[in-house]
């Protein structure tokens, strides 16, 4: 018997797959922010961004808007707070 099977580890135990998933139940810190990536002509990079918005869309409502006041500014990044949850292929005991 090997040292693993006698700890009483894994024995009469199943192994449970877990799947990590975006969680589609309410969640209410979720948070997008988008940052421009815009230069300005002597190459400093611009430092305005939405401000965390509860929706993607707002963010890109912001986004659209300060594109239209600086329409050279057309590139941003994202960072995004999102509910993710794993979910067991099958409930353990
Ligand atoms: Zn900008």
């Amino acid at each position: 018997m090997t040292p693993l099977a006698s700890s009483g580890l894994v024995i009469g135990c199943r192994l449970t797959v877990w799947t990590m998933r975006i969680d589609n139940e309410p969640y209410p810190a979720q948070r997008h922010l988008l940052a421009c990536l815009g230069e300005s002509e002597d190459g400093v990079r611009c430092q305005e961004h939405s401000g965390e918005r509860e929706t993607f869309e707002d963010a890109k409502r912001w986004a659209a808007g300060h594109t239209r006041l600086h329409p050279d500014h057309r590139r941003f990044s994202q960072l995004s707070e999102l509910a993710w949850v794993m979910v067991p292929d099958e409930e353990p005991e």
